[in-house]
C-alpha cells in the first residue's frame, strides 16, 4: 500500500507528518511513500532529501490524495480534504472529534477509516504514539524559550565584574506534560522555579526536577485527580480561592509565569487575574499555554503578544510546536510511524485495522462506514 503526506493547508502550520527518516522506517514496514512537493520545506526537509530517502514527490495535493491508500497529516482535514477521501482509504491526523463531528460523519459516510492521533489512549503501551504528549513537551520547552526572548534579563544569577545579577524567578502553573517540560527547561537555564498543580501527586516529580512545589494553606487535602484518570477536575470554590490567594502573594515576586492548566472538555480555568498582572514587576512575562482554550490568564489574547500598561508581556500564541517545526515534525512523524507499526503486524505493507486492539480501537473515530467515537474505555491501563 502507499502512504502519502500532503502539505498542511492551515495557514502558518509549518509541521509535516512524514520526514525522510520516518519514510525509511515506513518502507521497512513494506509501504511505498509519497509526499506532496514542498510539504516538508517549512520544517527544513526539501523534496530532494525525501527523494534520496526513496519517497516519490507528487506535484499536487489532489494527485497525492488520489494515489495514497493511507494519508498521514498533522492538522484535522479541511472540508476539501474530507471530500478527497474514498472507500477504503485511511486518514491519520489530529482530529479533535468532539469539535469536528460533521467532518467525522462525512469521513465515515465516504467509507474511509480515520485514526485521530489526539485520541490515542494514554496508557503505557501507547506512549510511543502519544502525539499530544510529544507536542506538549515541545510547547513547554518553547514557552520558556519564548519567555526568555521577551525577558530583558538572565535566567541564571551571576556575579560579574559589572555587578551582581539575581536569578529569575519562574512560576509554572499546571505540572502536566507541558508544565514539566517548562520546569525542566527553566531550571536548566538556572532560574529559581516554582510550580503548582491541583494534583498533589506531581509534587515529587516537580521537586525531582529541581523546582519547588507550591503548597496551599488549605485544610482539606489538595484535590486528587486520580479519580479522573490522571487529569484534573474542577476545583471547589474554597480550593480555588486558596489557590488565587497564594498566586496573589507570589505575583509581585515572579519574573516569568508559564500557565498550562487544563481540565478535560472544559474551558481553561482562569487562574491569573487582572490584579495579579497589575501586581507584577515591569518587564515580567506571562506565557499562557492554555490560550487555545480561553487562557489561564484573564488578559491573554489568543495568538497575540500584548504588553500591559504596567509593562508585563503576555504571550497567547497557540502554535508553539509549529514554531519548532523541525523538532515537532520529527517527533510527530515518529508517533505516526509507531502507529503504522502496530497497524502492520506482518510488516507486509498492508494495514490490519484490528479493532480488538485497545490502542487502535481507542484512536479510531471512523471505520467500516460507521462513526466509532467515542470509544469504549480501554481494557488495559
Ligand atoms: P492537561 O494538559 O490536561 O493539564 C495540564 C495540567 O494542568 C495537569 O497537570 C492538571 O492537573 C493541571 N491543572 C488543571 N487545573 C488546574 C488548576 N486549577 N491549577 C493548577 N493546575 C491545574 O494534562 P496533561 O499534560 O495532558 O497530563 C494529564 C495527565 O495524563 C497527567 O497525569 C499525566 O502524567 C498523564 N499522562 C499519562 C501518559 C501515559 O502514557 N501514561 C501520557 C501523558 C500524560
Amino acid at each position: 500500500m502507499k502512504i502519502g503526506t500532503p502539505k498542511e493547508t492551515s495557514e502558518g502550520e509549518n509541521r509535516v507528518a512524514m520526514t525522510p527518516d520516518s519514510a525509511l522506517q515506513l518502507q521497512k514496514l513494506g509501504y511505498d511513500c509519497l509526499i506532496e512537493t514542498g510539504a516538508g520545506s517549512a520544517a527544513g526537509f526539501s523534496d530532494a532529501v525525501y527523494e534520496a530517502a526513496g519517497v516519490k514527490v507528487v506535484k499536487t495535493a489532489a494527485a497525492l490524495w488520489k494515489e495514497a491508500d493511507i494519508i498521514a497529516k498533522v492538522r484535522p482535514p479541511s472540508d476539501t480534504e474530507v471530500k478527497r477521501l474514498t472507500e477504503g482509504k485511511l486518514l491519520i491526523s489530529f482530529f479533535y472529534p468532539a469539535q469536528n463531528e460533521k467532518l467525522m460523519a462525512d469521513a465515515a459516510k465516504k467509507g474511509a477509516s480515520v485514526i485521530a492521533m489526539d485520541m490515542v489512549p494514554r496508557i503505557s503501551r501507547a506512549q510511543k504514539m502519544d502525539a499530544l504528549s510529544s507536542m506538549a513537551n515541545i510547547a513547554g520547552y518553547r514557552a520558556v524559550i519564548e519567555a526568555g526572548n521577551n525577558f530583558g534579563r538572565f535566567f541564571t544569577g551571576q556575579v560579574t565584574a559589572a555587578g551582581k545579577v539575581p536569578p529569575a524567578k519562574v512560576l509554572v502553573v499546571g505540572a502536566g506534560v507541558a508544565g514539566l517540560a517548562a520546569i525542566g527547561t527553566a531550571t536548566s537555564l538556572g532560574a529559581i522555579t516554582y510550580a503548582f498543580d491541583v494534583r498533589p501527586e506531581v509534587a515529587e516529580q516537580v521537586e525531582s526536577m529541581g523546582a519547588e512545589f507550591v503548597f496551599l494553606d488549605f485544610e482539606e487535602e489538595q484535590q486528587d485527580g486520580a479519580a479522573t484518570g490522571g487529569y484534573a477536575s474542577v476545583s471547589s470554590p474554597e480550593f480555588a480561592a486558596a489557590q488565587l490567594a497564594k498566586f496573589r502573594e507570589l505575583a509581585p515576586e515572579m519574573d516569568i509565569v508559564i500557565t498550562t492548566a487544563l481540565i478535560p472538555n472544559r474551558e481553561a480555568p482562569e487562574l491569573w487575574t487582572k490584579d495579579m498582572v497589575e501586581a507584577m514587576k515591569p518587564g515580567s512575562v506571562i506565557i499562557d499555554l492554555a490560550a487555545e482554550r480561553g487562557g489561564n490568564c484573564k488578559l491573554t489574547v489568543k495568538d497575540e503578544k500584548i504588553v500591559t500598561d504596567n509593562g508585563v508581556t503576555i504571550v497567547g500564541y497557540t502554535d508553539f510546536p509549529s514554531r519548532m517545526a523541525a523538532q515537532s515534525s520529527t517527533l510527530y512523524a515518529t508517533n505516526i510511524r509507531h502507529m503504522m507499526t502496530d497497524l502492520t503486524p506482518d510488516k507486509d505493507g498492508q494495514v490490519n485495522h484490528n479493532m480488538d486492539d485497545d490502542v487502535i480501537r481507542g484512536a479510531t473515530i471512523a471505520h467500516a462506514n460507521e462513526v466509532t467515537f467515542p470509544p469504549p474505555p480501554p481494557k488495559v491501563q
